[in-house]
Order: structure tokens, then sequence, then C-alpha cells
């Protein structure tokens, strides 16, 4: 496995132990091939082109939508939404259902665990609106409260967006319940998808969510492209988020009117390789079975974990029963840089800071810890010579661990 991804050069002075999968995948080489092959045989702009190259290009741009859709089970392509990223998604359906539906009072909920992405587009809209945003609590071992979401959840509430995988306590939600429980109350249901893609089976239909968003970097795919899935209902009757070229039917100076879904939230010309690049991840995560990703994942976890309890003064944060391979770990009276910087020095790349989860971390009071998170080219050796460096890390800090 390894030796598909070219980052791991097996004749590299120092073996690159890279632990920061959840901050961004490392690309295979047929992802890599297929942006490239692109743009050296196929490359035009989309859709306004008459020309033979024009036309390749459109379908390969498609094809990545069909592809897609398929991967995630939208029971259309035209559900399928080509956008930057997680975060844009977000801020999409924030801007266009929500400013469209929320009046003052209305309450959105989002939970404790949540990105900055999934919090601050709230916020903008909230306050564009006049609606209240609720944070539903989560427990001490770092899982959705679903007693608290019921309290929270009434006429009032008209949307919640949740995670499905938390990118700091690693907890995968229970979505089917969460979705369960907030159309009973007749909210929609928006869920950050950005760590569960590779974690954890998303079939978007059986899951029930109304909205679902996700980034191709964290998938083995390139940056700069990611998916926003609607129920098909919801989408038709959201407008545009941009103006531009695309996204319209009709122009005039007066007014114009606007193309149907998905083309309707893709003003100008799109990340056309991004897709094509999309699509190639989707066709490797197929090809090595998504079933391996979801398995070895579990495995690296809980031999991480393993590890871990020999390790009293290590404080994890979320201890979640169903969980992904990412370990946000504090030390006390250490700061996570200073951890991170003595681990780079053995080549082992992990992310150190907040995690852009400022309230969760603040709640669980600590202000910076160290997190390690796995994909599948990931090994149990790689595992222990973390733990081993952080152990050695710490005594040089004047902090033994052991
Ligand atoms: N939500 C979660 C849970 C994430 O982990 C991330 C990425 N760190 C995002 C949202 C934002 O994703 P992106 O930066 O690709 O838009």
């Amino acid at each position: 496995m390894r030796a598909r991804f070219p980052i791991f050069d097996e004749e590299a002075e120092q073996p690159l132990v890279y632990l920061d999968h959840a901050a961004s995948s490392q690309k295979p080489q047929e992802v890599i091939d297929a942006i490239a092959g692109f743009y050296a045989r196929d490359y035009s702009n989309i859709h306004r082109g008459i020309h033979r190259l024009s036309m390749i290009a459109s379908d390969r741009y498609e094809d990545a939508r069909t592809e897609t859709a398929r991967f995630i089970n939208a029971p259309t392509t035209s559900q399928v939404v080509f956008v930057r990223g997680t975060t844009e998604a977000i801020n999409l359906v924030a801007q266009s259902y929500g400013e469209q539906i929320l009046r003052p009072n209305d309450e959105v909920l989002i939970s404790e665990m949540e990105h900055h992405s999934n919090i601050v587009p709230w916020q903008i809209v909230c306050r564009r609106s006049g609606a209240r945003l609720r944070v539903i609590p989560i427990t001490n071992a770092g899982e959705l409260d679903l007693d608290a979401l019921d309290n929270l959840l009434g006429p009032q509430t008209k949307i919640v967006s949740v995670c499905h995988v938390s990118n700091v306590l690693g907890t995968i939600n229970p979505i089917q319940e969460v979705a369960r429980r907030v159309h009973a109350a007749g909210a929609v249901l928006v869920v950050d998808g950005a760590q569960a893609i590779t974690n954890t089976p998303v079939d978007v239909t059986a899951l029930r969510c109304d909205f679902y968003c996700f980034s191709a970097h964290k998938i083995y795919g390139p940056t700069g492209i990611g998916v926003l899935y609607g129920r098909d209902e919801l989408l038709a009757r959201m407008p545009p988020y941009q103006g531009g070229g695309g996204m319209i039917e009709s122009v005039g100076y007066d007014s114009s009117t606007y193309a149907d879904i998905p083309s309707r939230f893709e003003a100008g010309t799109p990340h056309i390789a991004g897709a094509v690049g999309l699509n190639a991840a989707i066709q490797f995560l197929r090809g090595v079975g998504e079933e391996q990703f979801y398995q070895h994942g579990r495995a690296l976890a809980s031999h991480a974990l393993e590890r871990l309890a020999e390790l009293p003064r290590v404080r994890l944060l979320g201890r979640a029963a169903h969980r992904a391979p990412i370990l946000t770990l504090a030390v006390d009276d250490i700061h996570a840089h200073d951890l991170a910087t003595l681990l780079d020095e053995n080549g082992i790349a992990v992310r150190a800071g907040h995690h852009c989860a400022t309230p969760l971390l603040d709640k669980q009071e600590v202000s910076s810890a160290v997190r390690l998170s796995c994909g599948i080219y990931n090994t149990l050796q790689e595992i222990d010579f973390f733990f081993d460096q952080l152990a050695i890390a710490c005594t040089r800090l004047g902090k033994p661990i052991t």
C-alpha cells in the first residue's frame, strides 16, 4: 500500500511517519496520474464549448459527479453539488437554505464537538436572521448527548448541524438516530462528513440526512474540491449562493433566471481537474475495498489505545465506544508545539494546536494538544514509533511520562 504513495519514498534517509491524515490525506500515484493526464490530454473548459475537447472535459467532470453520487448512494446525480470543500458546502447551506428559512427566534443547533467550519457559518447566518445558535452538549466520554438533543429540539428548531466524526475526539456519531430525532421535531439535518468519509460507511440515503458535506482532500483526492449532497426537494427550492456564468438560464439587466440543480450552485469555472482527481480517488477507494479502510483504521486505533493505556500521564480527549483512528493527546505542563517539534525531528508528522475546535478544547480545559490520525498507509510499527518517541520527547522536555 505504501508503495502506491510516492511521498513515502523508500530510499529517503529518514522515513516519513505521516500521522496527520485527518488534516489531509497523502495522494496515491493513480490520483496524481489522473490529474496530470487530464491536463496533458483532455483539458479544456467545460459545458459552454462545442469543440471536441470541451465535450471530453465536460464528460470527465460529469462522470465524476455520477461516480460521487454512486459512492455516497445519492438517489440522483443532480443532488451532488461540487464546491471547494466541506467549509464551502456548509457555508452554502447556511447562506442559501439558512437565510431563506430562518426567522427571529428560530433556532439552529450544533454540538460541542464541532470544527470551526461548522460553527462560524451558523453564527453568521443567525446574526443576520435573528435566529439563535444553541449547542448540544457532549458526554464525558465525548459522545453526543442524545437526551440533551431531545431536550433542545422543539418547534423553534429549524436546522441541526453536526459532524459525523469528530476531528478531535474521533467519535463516530449515530447519524441515523440523530436524523430520526431531528426529523420528528420537523427540523433539517446537516452533516459535516469531513472526517467520516474514509472512516465509516457513508450512505446518504440510509443515513436519512438532508445535507451531507465532505472534502476530496481527506479521501486521497486533491484539494480545492468537495461535495455538497442535498435532498432534491430542498436543493430545488434554494436560491443561488453565488451568481455568475454556468448557473443561469437567462440573463437580463433587470433580472435573471437560474439553471436547475446542481448547476445553479456552481457559478464560474469549476475545479475541473479536481473533479477528475476526486473520481480517481473514489476508484482508488473502491479498488482497495472500502471495508479495508474501516478495518485498518479500527486496528490502528485499538493498537494506539493499548499503547496509550501504558501512559497514564497522557490524557486522551474523548473515549467514545465507536471511534475513528483520530487520537488527540495532552500532556500536563508540556506545550503541544514543543512535542510536535521534537517528533518532527524524527520524521513524525502530527498536528498540534487547537485543531480548529477552540470551544471544545476550552471545555476539556486544554489549550493545545497533539493529534495523531491515520490513513490506509499507516502501520502498527509507526504507532509504536510514535509512542516511543513521545515518551523520549517528554523526558527531553523534563516531564517523563513512563
Ligand atoms: N469539519 C471537520 C470535522 C474537519 O475536520 C475539517 C477539516 N479539518 C473541516 C470541517 C473543514 O474541511 P475543509 O478545510 O476541507 O473545508
